[in-house]
């Protein structure tokens, strides 16, 4: 069955209520666009993967993994290997698949302690994690009790990672749709808990993005907002011009005074900053599985509270408010 195939599936079991329809629109629409041009690489790297059903799978400990060395013998678990690394770069993770540990760019379990440490526990609840990357949160949003995860990306490399984990798991409730947080409709409603971590630098339009996200939000639903920020004054924004830390497409970076400001303006109450952090080289390195640069190579070797291109080095700032 081609990946087409498989989201359209998943999504008819999705359970969305009313807001269904207007998802499956979103989806065909994004399934009309220009094909990535790798995806004929990603859908053979998911064609030699072995598919074994009724693995454990272990969701609510840093490393998510599914599968162990005794499910695969060890030619096989090469030829996993050599797939899973055809889907390379890897940037969040931890992950081990049928004992083939991926250690990701992103030491993304030390953000999610954090996360998880600041927010409305999500036993039971129906969440949207928007800009998901490969679904390494959804998993574990999913360990922590949530009923049903709908990740979107319009990433078409997160999907096909994702998909590596997902096709052994066919009956969790983890979704994972290549749409883009401007795709999803319009007032859908239907959320208990929406996340968007890592996002908002990446919209031209940030207030915009925060009324897209408010309007996926049951009333009284939480959103959680996890970003970039400068230490500066209320109505302070770094705009950093053409590269931030070496990424291009970053157009605005608040301090946590301007945020608390955008999360009102968008029609957010309660909100307030839970945690903040500066990222260092633990969280954040090149490894074996995502071979690019990386932090270390973003920062001013004679100052690394610099970028090299000048700016403040990165800090990440966790907001929470109610819808
Ligand atoms: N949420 C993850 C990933 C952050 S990386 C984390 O916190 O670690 C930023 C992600 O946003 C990328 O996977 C990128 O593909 C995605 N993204 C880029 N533009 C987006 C948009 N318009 N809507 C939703 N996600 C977007």
């Amino acid at each position: 069955m081609s990946l087409s195939e498989i989201l359209r599936r998943e999504l008819a079991g999705a359970p969305l209520g009313a807001a269904r329809d207007d998802f499956e629109a979103a989806l065909e629409r994004a399934l009309r666009g220009p094909p990535n041009r790798d995806a004929t690489a990603f859908e053979a790297a998911l064609a030699a993967m072995p598919v074994l059903p009724r693995l454990e799978a272990e969701l609510d400990s840093p490393v998510v993994r599914i599968g162990t060395a005794h499910d695969l013998d060890a030619d096989a678990r090469e030829t996993l290997h050599g797939a899973l690394l055809a889907l390379h770069p890897w940037r969040k993770g931890p992950f081990e698949l049928l004992g083939v540990p991926i250690d990701s760019e992103w030491r993304s379990d030390l953000k999610w302690a954090r996360v998880a440490a600041s927010i409305t526990p999500l036993a039971g609840r129906r969440v949207l994690d928007v800009g998901c990357g490969n679904g390494y949160y959804a998993w574990r949003m999913l360990g922590a009790g949530a009923g049903f995860v709908l990740g979107v990306d319009p990433a078409a490399r997160c999907i096909a990672q994702f998909q590596a984990f997902k096709r052994q798991q066919p009956a969790a409730a983890v979704v994972l749709l290549p749409l883009g947080s401007e795709d999803l409709p319009a007032q859908s409603r239907c959320f208990d808990t929406v996340f968007s971590m890592g996002v908002i630098y990446h919209r031209r339009d940030p207030i915009g993005h925060l009324r897209e996200l408010h309007g996926q939000l049951r009333p009284g639903g939480e959103l959680v907002l996890e970003t970039l920020f400068i230490d500066a004054a209320a109505g302070a924004v770094l705009a950093p011009g053409e590269r931030y830390a070496k990424m291009r497409n970053v157009w605005s970076i608040p301090s946590c005074n301007t945020l608390l400001g955008w999360l009102h303006e968008a029609g957010f109450r309660d909100a307030r900053i839970a945690h903040t952090s500066i990222t260092t080289a633990d969280e954040q390195r090149r490894t074996a599985w995502m071979r690019f640069e990386s932090l270390a190579d973003f920062l001013d070797p004679r100052n690394p509270s610099l970028t090299v291109e000048g700016h403040p080095a990165p800090r990440r700032a966790l907001a929470v408010a109610t819808a």
